[in-house]
């Protein structure tokens, strides 16, 4: 989708400090890090979020969260704790509709986040 941020740093037409691509997802540096390590991995398949996710997308999101596991050892993250979150809808405060899971680590998280 043209009009899309994320599709376009997929497709590479919006610079982004990508860290990891295949042929199924993008992994970037988001833009305002809430974190000392805060990603986006995203699919390059346009899904505007999980309630948009079709049955023929399972494969796909395991793959987005296997990705993320080996972004997060390769950025030496996973072995204190990191956390991935997927945002949804307006009261889920997601503000880019294309599915991204964010990946977070290097400070303590705590639970419930606001
Ligand atoms: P959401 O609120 O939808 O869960 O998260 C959207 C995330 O995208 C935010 O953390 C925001 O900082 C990030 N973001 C928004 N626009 C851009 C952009 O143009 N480039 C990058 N790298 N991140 C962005
Ligand atoms: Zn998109």
């Amino acid at each position: 989708m043209d009009n899309c941020i994320f599709c376009r740093i997929a497709n590479r037409t919006l610079p982004a400090r990508i860290v990891f691509e295949d042929d199924r997802v993008v992994a970037f540096e988001d833009l305002n890090p809430q974190a000392p390590v805060h990603l986006l991995v995203i699919p390059r398949k346009h899904i505007a979020s999980l309630r948009d996710a079709a049955p023929e997308d399972e494969a796909l999101l395991g793959h987005l969260f296997a990705v993320a596991a080996e972004v997060a050892r390769a950025r030496k993250i996973d072995s204190k704790g990191f956390r991935a979150v997927v945002n949804n809808g307006e009261w889920g405060g997601q503000t880019v509709f294309h599915l991204h899971v964010h990946l977070m680590g290097g400070r303590i998280f705590h639970w419930p986040p606001g």
